[in-house]
C-alpha cells in the first residue's frame, strides 16, 4: 500500500506492506488529519520512525467480530496492555506498556490502511460526516479539560492560543456557560471564534491575577508567561500543549499564589462524537485544505505554515 514514511526527520512516500496484526481490525483510512504532534515528530522532538498520523476516520474491512466489518469508525490512539498498574486502576491512557498510533512504536494513519484493537474503536454516527469525524481525537483531547477541572458557570476562563487545539477547546468550554475569552493571534482564527459567538481578547486587556481558569494552548514560553500572569491566586492553570526542550518557569510565584497546575492530554471519544452528532460543536470550520495521500508532502508543508489550522489527507 501507499504510505507516508518518516525517518531521520525526513518524510517520503513509499510502498509498504499492508499492515496485519492478529486480533486487530484492518481499517481502510477515509480521511486523516495533520496535527501539531505530527509536525513535531518531523522536527525530531520525539524519536519515531515509521508511518505518522493518529487523527483519522476509516472503515473496518477485516475483523474477528463480523459486526464491525463495513462500519465507519474512529479510534483511541493509545493501545494499552490492560494488566499494568495504571490500566488496572482506570488510567489506561497512562498504560506503562502503551504504544500510540503513529506516535510511539506503532505505524499510523497517513496510509491506505492501519490496524487497531476492536476495543479502541468507536462507531461514527451516520449524521457525522468524515470531515467532522476526523476531528474526534483532538476534540476528545479538548474535552479532557472538563474531565479534569470543574468549570463553574461563574468562572472567568481564558484560553491562550487559538490554533488547532485552542479552537476546539474554545468551542467545548463555551458549552459550559462560563465567562470565556480567547487570545487569538491571527485574524481568521479570530473570525472563526467570533462567528460562533466566542469572545476574543487581546493581551493588553487581560487583567492579571483575575482569571479563575487559564488554558495554555500555544506550547510557547510567551503563551505560558501570559497564562501565568493571568491566573488568580488559587486559580487553575491547564497545560494543554507540549513544549520543545526545557522551559524556565518561576515556580516560587506559583507556590506563593497557590496555583493549581493541571497537565492535560488525551480525552474521551464518545462525548466528542455526541457533541458533533448534536451539532453542539463544529470542528469542520478549522479545515484549511485537503490533499490526496500522494500529495502528503505538500500537505505537511501547508500545515507547517504559521497559523494554518487543519489540513486533511485522503488516500
Ligand atoms: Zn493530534
Ligand atoms: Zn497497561
Amino acid at each position: 500500500m501507499k504510505a507516508l514514511w518518516l525517518e531521520n526527520n525526513q518524510l517520503d512516500l513509499r510502498e509498504v506492506p499492508e499492515p496485519a496484526r492478529s486480533g486487530e481490525a484492518l481499517i481502510r483510512i477515509r480521511v486523516a488529519g495533520i496535527c501539531s504532534t505530527d509536525l513535531e515528530l518531523v522536527k525530531g522532538y520525539y524519536p519515531f520512525t515509521g508511518i505518522p498520523g493518529h487523527e483519522f476516520v476509516g472503515e473496518v474491512v477485516a475483523a474477528e467480530e463480523q459486526r464491525w466489518i463495513g462500519q465507519r469508525v474512529v479510534g483511541d490512539i493509545n493501545i494499552t496492555c490492560g494488566s499494568c498498574e495504571q490500566c488496572l486502576n482506570g488510567r489506561p491512557t497512562h498504560c506503562e506498556n502503551r504504544t500510540a498510533l503513529g506516535i510511539s512504536k506503532r505505524d499510523g494513519t497517513f496510509a491506505e490502511f492501519t490496524t487497531l484493537p476492536l476495543s479502541n474503536l468507536h462507531l461514527v454516527p451516520a449524521s457525522v460526516p468524515d470531515e467532522m469525524a476526523v476531528f474526534t481525537e483532538p476534540l476528545a483531547a479538548a474535552l479532557e479539560i472538563q474531565q479534569q477541572v470543574h468549570v463553574q458557570p461563574t468562572d472567568r476562563v481564558l484560553v491562550v492560543g487559538a490554533g488547532r487545539l485552542g479552537q476546539l477547546i474554545a468551542q467545548t468550554l463555551a458549552l459550559t456557560g462560563c465567562d470565556l475569552y480567547v487570545v487569538a493571534r491571527h485574524v481568521y482564527q479570530q473570525k472563526i471564534l467570533v462567528e460562533r459567538g466566542i469572545k476574543i481578547i487581546t493581551e493588553e486587556y487581560i487583567h492579571p491575577w483575575r482569571w479563575d481558569i487559564v488554558v495554555e494552548a500555544t506550547g510557547s514560553p510567551g503563551g505560558f508567561s501570559l497564562a501565568r500572569q493571568a491566573i488568580r491566586p488559587r486559580g487553575t492553570l491547564v497545560m494543554k500543549s507540549t513544549y520543545k526542550g526545557e522551559m524556565s518557569v518561576n515556580f516560587s510565584s506559583i507556590v506563593v499564589d497557590e496555583v493549581n497546575i493541571v497537565g492535560s492530554r488525551c480525552g474521551p471519544f464518545e462525548p466528542a462524537l455526541r457533541l458533533m452528532e448534536r451539532g453542539q460543536v463544529d470542528p469542520s470550520v478549522l479545515i484549511a485544505a485537503e490533499f490526496r495521500l500522494g500529495e502528503a508532502l505538500s500537505a505537511f508543508e501547508r500545515a507547517a505554515q504559521p497559523g494554518v489550522l487543519k489540513v486533511l489527507v485522503t488516500p
